[in-house]
């Protein structure tokens, strides 16, 4: 995914846009510290770290890049939309990447700092697969089996949100999605 601004992008360092807090409360509601979250663009390290790590996994190079959240603390390798991203528009991708990041923030701030632990080791046992919650079919059979949003590993949570959002710009069926949003607001 290339940034449109890739050319001009320089490291800084923000809290969340309203606009952001306000796309974000239909998610996470008051269950996310919004205030505590830094968001840090264009941070060169995230993409050189994939790299090494997916050499030291024997992974393929990804040609995409790669986006780490420390706690609080979300480096994102380009820059983020300043404002809401119209219908339609390539940049509500960043925005979904933001609710995948943002994710890991709210498991830190459920979880402390075991989170991270968590997180790194489900992506060395299952590689690309750490993120694959089988889909609208897989997210209806698992809530059948009695399932709820914590049984699933922190990648697949952090994408079970990501692709909630990107459904719901595309006006696709988000009803599978649902109730897993709801168990952030049962927890
Ligand atoms: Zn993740």
């Amino acid at each position: 995914m290339e940034p449109p601004t890739e050319g001009a992008c320089r490291p800084s360092t923000r809290r969340l846009y309203p606009w952001e807090i306000d796309l974000l409360q239909e998610i996470f509601a008051g269950c996310l510290d919004y205030q505590a979250v830094r968001i840090h663009e264009c941070a060169r390290w995230p993409d050189a770290l994939d790299r090494l790590s997916r050499r030291l996994r024997r992974m393929p190079a990804s040609g995409g890049h790669n986006a780490v959240t420390l706690g609080n603390h979300l480096f994102f390798p380009v820059s983020l939309p300043q404002r809401p991203p119209a219908p339609g528009s390539p940049e509500i991708a960043l925005v979904a990447w933001l609710v995948h990041e943002l994710a890991h923030a709210w498991q830190y701030q459920r979880l402390g700092w075991p989170y991270l632990w968590r997180a790194v080791r489900v992506q060395v046992q299952l590689k690309a697969r750490a993120y694959d919650f089988g889909g609208e079919q897989g997210l209806q059979e698992q809530r059948q089996h009695g399932c709820s949003l914590q049984d699933f590993n922190l990648e697949q949570q952090g994408d079970i949100l990501r692709t909630y959002y990107l459904r719901r710009c595309q006006g696709k069926d988000i009803s599978a999605w649902a109730q897993y949003i709801d168990d952030i607001h049962s927890m």
